[in-house]
């Protein structure tokens, strides 16, 4: 160890949202034994994460997934470019870092899209969502993030949804941060693209990506453009379903690990989940108002998962995150526009009541003191 090198706590608060403090049971699975992926164990273990991901989507017998080595990212990637067909067109609800990130992906796949930029923090306005689409009967798609990570702000897919179904179109949901936290049902909210990855509320290792779908969606792939060779939903779909083995060599560890995440979390349950989350922000959220610190969203716009605060005057971020990180904690910066003056903080995770306090206790140790 050289002297730049920080020290290392026992263990770190990851207040990031995602990747999360994991169980020790998910971190013990990342040591399973060495295996080929073309040997009936993968298969096996494929075919039994693809169906708790469905599970965990809300999916039922209609429904399937499809598991990539990426990061949500990938996931959101794959949805996109293998969903909008050639003649279609992608209508982007953007009211923030990852709605932005939807129109940067169609972008580069020269999808032609419909920007709603509502400005970041600011609910979507469902009317605004139908006139676009009256305007324009071009727009096949809608894409629409669920817990917009950038501010914390939980975002009514279901509605928008329902006013894409009522206009015949589809809608891609990137659920990324808020499945298994957060109310999404494939079935129920009649999703019909949800991307989502391992490692946030549903506590896996990084490293996976998903999709879930309507079988019949994957299968209506079959003569979509392949605007990607590595992302191409369809290839991943046929070589999963038909196949049950991995299109490419898939992070075996992290499959293992999401295993094991997705077994804790269909035994706890999202509701359950959604009920922990809950109790740890709010007793977050209480303890920054009693130190005087301002949060992003008023309470009835928060996810669960995510509190964005006001950098209070006296401390930069870099000072703040210094500070905190020393005493265990990792916090973290916003994006874009939000960076100069807010700061995130995650209660995914295995977070506990005790983990809150202290970071309490070290925030208000850290913070300038007030006049
Ligand atoms: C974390 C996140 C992503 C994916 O980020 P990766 O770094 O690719 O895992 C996508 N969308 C949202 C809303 C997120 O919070």
């Amino acid at each position: 160890m050289n002297d730049s090198t920080p020290p290392r706590p026992e263990r770190l608060v990851l207040m990031n949202p995602g990747p999360v403090i994991t169980d020790d049971r998910v971190r013990a699975a990342l040591a399973g034994p060495d295996m080929c992926h073309r040997e009936p164990e993968f298969s096996d273990l494929l075919t039994r994460v693809r169906h708790k991901t469905t599970l965990a989507a809300g999916g039922d017998e209609r429904h399937t997934s499809v598991v990539l080595t990426g990061s949500g990212t990938a996931a959101v990637e794959a949805a996109v470019s293998s969903a909008v067909p050639r003649d279609g067109a992608l209508l982007v609800v953007d009211n923030g870092h990852y709605g932005e990130r939807f129109q940067h992906i169609a972008d580069a796949h020269g999808i032609r899209t419909h920007r709603l930029e509502l400005g970041w923090a600011t609910p979507v306005d469902p009317a605004a969502v139908e006139r676009a689409l009256a305007a324009d009967q071009g727009l096949t798609h809608v894409a629409v993030v669920h817990h917009e990570t950038s501010s914390g702000m939980l975002n009514d897919v279901a509605a928008v949804a329902r006013i894409a179904h009522a206009h015949g179109r589809e809608v891609v949901v990137d659920a990324v941060s808020s499945i298994g936290a957060e109310h999404i049902a494939l079935a129920e909210d009649g999703i019909d693209w949800l991307a989502g990855s391992a490692n946030k509320c549903l506590e896996g290792a990084p490293g996976l990506g998903f999709v879930s779908a309507a079988r019949t969606a994957f299968e209506g792939l079959a003569g979509a453009p392949r605007r990607s060779y590595y992302l191409d939903l369809h290839r991943h779909y046929t070589a999963q379903e038909k196949a049950q083995a991995p299109a490419f060599t898939p992070g075996i560890p992290a499959f293992y690990a999401f295993d094991e995440a997705l077994d804790l979390a269909l035994a706890e349950g999202r509701e359950a989940r959604h009920a922990r989350y809950s109790a740890l922000a709010g007793r977050l959220r209480d303890g920054l108002e009693e130190l005087g610190l301002e949060i992003l969203l008023p309470p009835g716009q928060r996810a669960a998962s995510l509190t964005a605060v006001r950098i209070p005057a006296g401390i930069g971020y870099r000072e703040l995150h210094r500070g905190l990180r020393a005493e265990g904690f990792v916090i973290y910066s916003a994006q874009e526009q939000l960076a100069a003056d807010f700061f995130r903080l995650s209660t995914m995770g295995r977070m506990t009541e005790t983990d809150i306090d202290r970071f309490l206790a070290a925030l208000a140790r850290t913070l300038p003191t007030r006049a």
